[in-house]
């Protein structure tokens, strides 16, 4: 199963895209998280990508193709995969639509998790994301078994510099102009479908899992 997770940023598509990589048993691949490892280990990409990631920017397209379309050629995607944060942009968008073309195959879904900028912005400034890890939390809605402390490797979770009040309406002013348009364009190609991102994660996952199926 090949399928795409769109949404805005805190949206909740980041949640559903490993709980869905586990149910199905496919790999979630997040741009964003292959970022935040780069400038983790300090790699040339890492230190380009950086710049841009603080001020609630996109990072220049160029820079993001490229690693998507490795990635896609790995054994482990081959099967299926679930993207989480590519594309968003339209010649992102294009870029992947050409690269599935030479592998002779294309996305069977695209899943936009719809929720207000209102919501967005409680839930962002709430999230809590590991230092090590990156696994990410929520003070009132996703809390670790021991405050502060991630429960997966129980390193410090902090507020990530992308998810201060300040970067959040930068990042979602940026999801507007730049990705929202990219519901129309899946809507062209009748692979999307829109679900609701307001409700309980676990209820958001049930309406996803039937609208893919027991595959
Ligand atoms: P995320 O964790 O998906 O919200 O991504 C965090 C940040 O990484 C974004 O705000 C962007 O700066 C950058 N980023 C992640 N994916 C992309 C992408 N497909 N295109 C450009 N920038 C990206």
């Amino acid at each position: 199963m090949k399928l795409i997770l769109l949404g805005a940023p805190g949206a909740g598509k980041g949640t559903q895209a490993k709980m869905l990589a586990k149910k199905y048993d496919i790999p979630h691949i997040s741009t964003g998280d292959i970022f935040r490892a780069n400038i983790k280990n300090e790699t040339e990409l890492g230190k380009e990508a950086k710049g841009y990631m603080d001020q609630g920017l996109l990072v220049p397209d160029e820079l993001v193709v490229a690693l998507v379309a490795d990635r896609l050629q790995e054994d482990d995607a081959q099967e299926g995969f679930i993207l989480d944060g590519f594309p968003r942009t339209i010649p992102q968008a294009q870029h992947l639509d050409k690269t599935l073309d030479e592998m002779g195959t294309k996305i069977d879904h695209v899943i936009d998790v719809d929720c207000p900028d209102a919501n967005i912005v409680k839930r962002l400034s709430g999230r809590r994301a590991c230092i090590k890890c990156g696994a990410t939390y929520h003070t009132e809605h996703l809390k670790p078994k021991v405050e502060g402390i991630c429960d997966v490797c129980g390193s410090e979770l902090v507020l990530r510099d992308d998810d201060k009040p300040e970067t959040v309406i930068k990042r979602l002013q940026v999801y507007h102009e730049q990705t929202q348009p990219l519901i129309e364009y899946y809507k062209d190609k009748n692979v999307l479908v829109s679900v609701d991102g307001k409700l309980p994660i676990e209820d958001t996952f049930e309406i996803i899992v039937d609208i893919l199926g027991d595959r």
